[in-house]
């Protein structure tokens, strides 16, 4: 490598950091290895690796993840520790990496950084730690002017410009960048007059228009022609997988023609894993698609798993620019940098000294080279501003959502950056693609609006091609539902109502602006988003002025502070207030979770707060319906004069009206109305609504009340998820590996059906099935089909249920899981039900299993996403990784690395207002058993994702009922043993498979 001897350090640093001879320091569990000046190598404990690292730069990989480790584990002094070690100025190579490869993944160890960059990766620790001069050579090289033109730096006159003014933030790597591309260095701000580089605003190219698309075509997809795709996906020579052609054929059916305007095409088919689900779905979308130059989106349950589906199409398309002309991932626009507020933010970051200049940089970076923009889970390393912020991961995510358009403040066409706005280009690549990776919730967003303004009258005139950017599907869309057992609970979070503090003083922001503080721009809200589009209209500028006032009656600035200081103002915060006051005097006493009571009976005060608030929402939604149709008016007269930008900002703004003053405020107005209609009718019936549950509900975070509100669910979200998603679809296939519950006879007799067969038992699976995808509330039946999983689970797995441990033992818990993992030899998941547990469970084992060399990573724990963690735990078959219930859904782990799964104890729903109003509808315990298989369905699959891989599954709860274990395939042997005899099961089993 380069000895780059930083011809300048930053000033404020006494020590200057020098590159040349920098000793190494890495995590290796709770010690750290050390790479010396002179070339020797030693294993620190943790003090002594804190000492060092609070004195002067080392070379290290993930500065915040490693010295957070050690100051964890540090004999004395951990938390001052850990501030004067993250205060030094470190060489952390991956920011040298962000900065050279802004897009490309790599896992934050130095295992993941050979791996990215093609370097042959040892086993131990030591020798990768020898490589890292070698990584940071190859980086640094890439930046001399030799390079740039061969495979060198990608735009090195902005990573030149960025370079010196990170360098003068104090960012370590500026120098050596510099240095290495023979550019001048400067140490003064009033000598460095050249652009910043933060400019991306500037540089980026226009996205460009093109002519609405025509509909699609309605030509069915035969068998054969979904089948003989799916062939040429596989390759030639490929070995034909009789269960995915036989899953493409089926799915085929969800691209039928309509035959009658009641009828959309739902195909409900379940793909036991080994199957090839994806590629069986995307066979016949593909087809369809272009057979009738159509548009199929594949909808999936998180942002992860949107990923995955996208990486998996890289097989469909012959080079990356068809397939990035063909298809396009799309979230909400929270998701993406909006370029104004990344300007109002970087333009001053870069000029601070530290972290802020150095995130801004990097982020510049990453912003001329990213595909669009997505800052949760597209192509910026979910890694990088943890470490940047030297923060915890709550900060990070905070300036991430700053910096994107969380609060719908986007100005559309009146934006100096529309033209290269990352969401617009988004949104009009999508309009072309045959192709769209989207998600439930944005799936069932988009769809619940248009149902919701059709039978509102929506102001919209019919002249409008785009709503919000996004063209208006000329017809009914094609959806392939993935991970279809997600589909009740996206319709639940979807057709939610929540009346909080939190939600009101939003619409207050959106409709006042920021009251608070010298936010100017946009902060200023409607007003300032509205006022040059209406200025010479009196009625529009009336109503505008009407909605301005009447928001004062909304939740001001430091709502909640006077709601625990009883000194609440206006009528929202006196609803808020008395109705906090009937949570407290009816919860639980334990006041640090979340508190929830019934709103019925009301305490004194409620009606008529609900009355006073009623009357002041209404004051709000008549005039913003006036101002909307005064929009309306001037689309319809003035379309042939207004610019295209114009009409876009026109159509952005009647929408983002729209949405509150036809969805939003008019469901509040009906809750509170509610409470009085209900508060007569309990009385005599005892039920307050056929469809709904309320609830009033305080959100508590770190001890404090944080939101406090009445919050309305559907009782059974699949009747608005049939009526508003399913039934605005030309044809939707639902799939997923567990679409169907299983029950054992005796649960089957108990659902009526006494002569037990295989018919029987089918038919009350599919039942399952049809009553949480809405498929049951649809006036024809679904077409329903299945494919067993290849695997031999009987012979590859195991199941466990340990009998001789106290669950609620946290020193037994965590002395089992230990013996487990290690008896695995690591590759263990271990899974909890709650937070503190998990916490508990790590204290516990980090010691040991490091003494055993088994990494251990924990969600909540290391200062890391749980993606990034995932991906750590992928790559090191012999670590384990503690996370909660929830983390099963993300997991997609084949071969060795994940050969154990334990579960604390038996995933049971969450005791709620809202759980306990499921379970008098769907069943009582019934509807709680079959929730609780599916989890431990879905779990279990996580363990063989190939057919030579070996798992076994243990529960650490004996109390698991054995009602339960139709949850898992039936010829696989459940051991009730205890933990001795488990340890000796597992060293055996899976002893082939280390
Ligand atoms: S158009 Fe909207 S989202 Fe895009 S950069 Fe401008 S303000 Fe941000």
């Amino acid at each position: 490598m380069p000895q780059s001897q930083p011809v300048n350090s930053p000033p404020t640093d006494e020590a200057k950091p020098s590159l040349a001879n920098c000793p190494i320091l890495l995590n290796d569990g709770i010690k750290a290895l050390l790479i010396d000046e002179d070339g020797s190598i030693e294993n620190l404990d943790a003090f002594a690796a804190l000492t060092r690292l609070k004195t002067k730069p080392h070379l290290v990989v993930h500065s915040v993840f490693t010295i957070d480790r050690l100051a964890r584990f540090s004999s004395r002094n951990g938390n001052g520790l850990f501030t004067a070690a993250i205060n030094v100025a470190h060489f952390d190579v991956l920011e040298l990496f962000a900065f050279i490869h802004p897009t490309v993944f790599v896992r934050p160890s130095i295992g993941g950084l050979l791996d990215a960059m093609g370097i042959e990766n040892p086993e131990s620790l030591e020798e990768q730690a020898i490589k890292l001069h070698e990584v940071v050579g190859i980086m640094l090289n890439s930046c001399s002017p030799q390079q740039i033109n061969k495979a060198g730096i990608r735009d090195p006159r902005q990573a030149r410009q960025l370079a010196q003014a990170m360098h003068l933030a104090g960012w370590v790597w500026g120098a050596p960048i510099l240095e290495q591309m023979g550019a001048e260095i400067f140490d003064r701000p009033d000598v460095a007059h050249d652009s910043t580089g933060v400019n991306i605003w500037a540089r980026l190219p226009n996205w460009e228009e093109f002519a609405p698309r025509p509909p699609a075509g309605s030509l069915e997809v035969t068998a054969k022609e979904a089948q003989d795709l799916l062939a040429k996906f596989t390759g030639k020579g490929a070995e034909i997988r009789e269960g995915q052609q036989k899953y493409a054929a089926e799915a085929s059916k969800a691209f039928n023609a309509r035959a009658s305007d009641q009828h959309p095409h739902i195909v409900l088919g379940e793909a036991g894993t080994g199957i090839g689900k994806t590629f069986g779905y995307l066979a016949p979308a593909l087809a369809w698609a272009r057979k009738n130059d159509g548009r199929v989106q594949i909808s999936t349950y998180t942002k992860a798993l949107q990923r995955q589906i996208d990486q998996q199409l890289i097989n469909l398309y012959p080079n990356i620019q068809s397939k990035q002309a063909s298809t396009v991932i799309r979230k909400g626009r929270e998701n993406y940098m909006c370029l104004l507020n990344f300007e109002e933010w970087a333009g001053k970051a870069i000029h601070q000294k530290g972290a802020q200049a150095v995130v801004a940089g990097l982020l510049a970076r990453w912003g001329m080279t990213t595909l669009d923009g997505d800052m949760v889970g597209g192509d910026l390393p979910s890694w990088l501003l943890p470490l940047l912020t030297h923060r915890a991961q709550d900060g990070a995510n905070r300036l991430s959502v700053n910096l994107t358009d969380t609060r719908g403040e986007c100005i559309h066409g009146a934006c100096p950056h529309y033209g290269k706005c990352y969401i617009e280009k988004s949104k009009r690549r999508a309009n072309r693609a045959e192709l769209v990776i989207s998600n439930h919730a944005l799936v069932m967003h988009n769809l619940a609006y248009d149902g919701f303004m059709k039978q509102h009258n929506s102001a919209k005139p019919e002249l409008v091609q785009m709503v919000d950017g996004e063209e208006v599907e000329p017809q009914r869309p094609r959806i392939v539902f993935d991970e279809g057992h997600h589909l009740f609970d996206a319709a639940d979070s979807c057709f939610a109502a929540h009346l909080t503090g939190l939600e009101m003083a939003e619409l207050r922001r959106w409709l006042r602006g920021a009251e608070t503080g010298t936010s100017g721009g946009r902060t200023r809200g409607l007003k300032s988003r509205l006022e040059e589009l209406i200025y010479d209209d009196d009625s529009g500028m009336e109503a505008l002025s009407d909605v301005l006032h009447n928001a004062m009656k909304l939740p001001a600035p430091r709502w909640n502070a006077r709601l625990s200081e009883n000194l609440t103002e206006g009528p929202a915060e006196a609803f808020l207030g008395v109705l906090r006051g009937q949570v407290y005097a009816r919860a639980k006493a334990n006041h640090s979770y979340d508190l929830e009571v019934d709103c019925y009976p009301l305490i004194d005060g409620v009606l008529e707060a609900a009355d006073n608030l009623r009357d002041a929402l209404t004051a709000i939604v008549m005039p913003l319906k006036a101002l909307c149709n005064r929009l309306s008016r001037k689309l319809v007269d003035e379309a042939e004069n207004l610019e295209p930008a114009q009409k876009a900002k026109l159509e952005a703004a009647i929408t983002g009206i729209e949405r509150r003053s036809i969805m939003q405020i008019p469901m509040w107005i009906e809750m509170l109305k509610q409470l009085e209609v209900s508060a007569k009718v309990i009385e005599v019936v005892g039920q307050y609504h056929p469809d709904f549950v309320d609830w009033f509900h305080i959100h508590r975070r770190f001890g404090k009340d944080f939101d406090v509100g009445m919050y309305r669910h559907y009782i059974d979200p699949s009747k608005p998820l049939a009526k508003y998603i399913l039934s605005e679809t030309d044809g939707a296939l639902i799939t997923s590996a567990t679409l169907r519950d299983h029950v054992d006879d005796l649960t089957a007799i108990d659902n009526g059906i006494v002569k037990i067969g295989a018919d029987d038992h089918d038919l009350l699976d599919w039942r399952s099935a049809e009553s949480r995808t809405g498929a049951s509330h649809l006036p024809m039946p679904a077409y329903r089909f299945s494919c067993d999983s290849p695997f031999d689970y009987a012979k590859n797995t195991d199941i466990i249920i340990i009998q001789d441990i106290n669950r609620d033992n946290p020193e037994q818990v965590a002395a089992a899981m230990q013996a487990l993992f290690i008896a695995a030899g690591g590759g263990g998941l271990g899974l909890f039900t709650a937070i503190s547990r998990l916490r508990q469970t790590y204290d516990k084992l980090i010691l040991p299993m490091s003494e055993q060399n088994i990494q251990l990573y924990a969600q909540h724990v290391d200062p890391l996403d749980i993606g990034t963690l995932i991906d750590m735990f992928r790559a090191n078959k012999n670590s384990c990784l503690l996370g909660t219930d929830a983390v099963r859904d993300g997991v997609d782990v084949p071969g060795a690395s994940l050969r154990l799964l334990v579960y604390d104890r038996v995933p049971w729903l969450r005791p709620s207002i809202l759980e306990r109003a499921r379970k008098a509808e769907f069943g009582g315990n019934q509807y709680a058993d079959m929730m609780t298989r599916f989890k431990l369905k879905q779990a279990f699959g996580r363990l063989i994702r190939r057919a030579d891989d070996k798992g076994v599954f243990v529960m650490l709860d004996k109390r698991m009922p054995t009602r339960l274990q139709t949850a898992f395939p039936k010829d696989v042997t459940v051991h009730k043993i205890g933990l001795k005899e488990a340890v000796r099961l597992i060293a055996i089993k899976l002893d082939q498979n280390k």
